[in-house]
């Protein structure tokens, strides 16, 4: 099974109970949970990618307003998958073209678009890591069968 990370961002936390359904519902295994608050060097380093872009500062200073929730979900092709829940960045595209989607239901800007869901296979498992750098990788949550303990 594929794994890849989830974040509730801190806009979104007061709906997390809801949104963790949405992701039971869609048959994703939630391997990992883990509720932090990040400092700004942590998630400066965890967004290094977007260091140049415009809106760097209000990201860094967004994602360290309160805490988030990061996940591990395991799911066939769980990378495609979460991010298309998700649906897309902004959230005024979200909620024209995916009106079921996280972040049109949950979002309020393009900075607080509620969640993060890693973009590839490779960040995927650099996030994973971010977040769970010491934990071998059991399911704790509901929606599991037994070849779910079994590693890829
Ligand atoms: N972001 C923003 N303004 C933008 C684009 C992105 O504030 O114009 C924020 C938003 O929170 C987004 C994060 O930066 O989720 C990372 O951007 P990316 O382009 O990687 O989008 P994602 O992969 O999260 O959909």
């Amino acid at each position: 099974m594929e794994k890849t990370l989830a974040i509730i961002k801190p806009n979104a936390i007061a709906n997390a109970e809801e949104i963790e359904k949405m992701i039971i519902k869609d048959g994703f295994t939630i391997v990992q949970r883990r509720r932090v608050l990040l400092s700004k060097e942590q998630a400066m380093e965890f967004y290094a990618e977007h260091r140049d872009k415009p809106f760097f500062s209000d990201l860094i200073n967004f994602m360290t307003s309160g805490p988030v929730l990061a996940m591990v979900l395991s799911k066939d092709r769980a990378v495609r998958a979460w991010r298309r829940l998700l649906g897309p960045t902004s959230v005024a595209a979200a909620i024209k073209k995916h009106p079921d989607s996280i972040r049109a239901r949950f979002g309020s800007s393009d900075t607080e678009n509620a969640a993060h869901g890693s973009d590839s296979a490779e960040s995927a498992e650099r996030e994973i890591r971010f977040f769970f750098p010491d934990v071998t990788l059991y399911p704790i949550l509901s929606g599991m069968e037994a070849r779910d303990f079994v590693d890829d």
